[in-house]
């Protein structure tokens, strides 16, 4: 494990959750705002350098494998380190109709998975017609959930439906241990997201089922790199079978990306230099090799098309192709050489990070 830059943790000095930047009329809302913010940063070197010395430069796809469906900013809670700045106070969502454009591109290729994510994607009033669309296609379903909202009246049926349909759960709890979760997500969230874990263990989720995977997603609560994923994965699963008697399938270390309200509390707390300085040292170019935007692509709440879910939140859109979804165009996307910046330093860091984890 990277030693820490620093023990304090999100949540530590301004309470425990919040509001969004946008709600807030902050600057740092605003993407290029939080572009500038890291350029202005003094960094050993550029990830253009770091990966001409990886022999990725420029980087390019590797063949797209995953769509990834970001469905809109609106969530239920308001997270200290939300990458989306989503939250309650959240008004966009992606339409049916955009919905459809994307299934047409499923129907066009044979991209095997889609990688549905928000906010909190379930209360999209349309989720569960889109998820039922993507199924009958044939393609995997991935949802990115993030527990509590199971425990919301009008979604609590949701594990019924998830096993119904074999939608693939990726759920994140920042931490075993309630006062770091709840430092990070708020009070309450820690009981209620372990309640929902009971529920889908209940349906058959968490138990080695293939048809029922759940995975756990955490991220350090802190400036911190995150620590070995195959020996955290086992230190949860003792913990939480110890303590609550829920299970689950496999443990997704991410790092923390340096964009929205997470570079707040970077700012805040004057950790912004030193976690931006070991990440550019902590550069490894196998973590680079297996970056999640080599096999993805990311489509906005408003159809627009990005290399990764962060890039969409910079406002940093596909070059060199058709950047929105009714025109995509695969054999392009594929040719084309993938927007970075500083930010990508979080993904290249250590044992790297994508969605689905550590990368090398
Ligand atoms: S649950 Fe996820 S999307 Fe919602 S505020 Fe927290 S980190 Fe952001
Ligand atoms: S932030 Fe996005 S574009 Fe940059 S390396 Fe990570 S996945 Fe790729």
């Amino acid at each position: 494990m990277t030693d820490p830059v620093a023990r304090s943790a999100p949540g530590d000095k301004a309470g425990p959750a919040t509001r969004s930047l946008r709600a807030r009329r902050l600057p740092l809302a605003e993407a290029p705002n939080q572009l500038a913010t890291l350029q202005a940063l003094p960094l050993a070197r550029e990830v253009e350098d770091a990966l001409a010395g990886a022999g990725l430069w420029p980087l390019t796809p590797s063949g797209i494998e995953v769509l990834q469906i970001n469905v809109g900013k609106v969530c239920n809670q308001a997270c200290r380190h939300c990458h989306v700045d989503a939250g309650p106070d959240r008004r966009e969502e992606m339409t049916r109709e955009t919905m459809e454009r994307c299934l047409e591109v499923l129907a066009a290729t044979s991209i095997p998975l889609v990688d549905i994510t928000g906010g909190a994607p379930e209360m999209n009033p349309s989720f569960r017609w889109l998820v039922e669309q993507i199924r009958g296609l044939g393609r995997r379903v991935m949802d990115r959930c993030n527990l509590t909202i199971l425990e919301t009246p009008s979604h609590r049926d949701l594990p019924e439906f998830f096993a119904a349909h074999e939608v693939e759960v990726v759920a994140s709890l920042p931490h075993y241990a309630r006062l770091s979760t709840d430092r990070q997500r708020g009070d309450g969230v820690y009981e209620r997201s372990i309640r929902a874990l009971g529920r889908l263990n209940a349906v058959g989720y968490g138990q080695g089922d293939p048809r029922r995977r759940l995975a756990l997603v955490t991220n350090p609560v802190g400036a911190f790199l995150p620590g070995d994923q195959v020996a955290l994965e086992r230190e949860w699963k003792r913990e939480l079978e110890r303590r609550h008697d829920v299970s689950f399938d496999a443990l997704y270390c991410m790092t923390n990306m340096p964009i929205s309200r997470y570079l707040e509390w970077l700012i805040e707390s004057g950790n912004l230099e030193a976690y931006l300085a070991e990440l550019v040292a902590s550069f490894n170019p196998s973590a680079a090799a297996g970056v999640m935007c080599r096999s993805t692509i990311s489509v906005g709440w408003d159809g627009t098309l990005y290399g990764c879910d962060f890039n969409q939140m910079l406002e940093l859109p596909v070059r060199g192709a058709p950047a929105h979804v009714r025109d995509f165009d695969l054999a392009a996307l594929e040719r084309r050489a993938i927007a970075v910046d500083r930010h990508c330093f979080g993904c290249t860091a250590g044992a790297g990070s994508s969605c689905g984890g550590s990368t090398a």
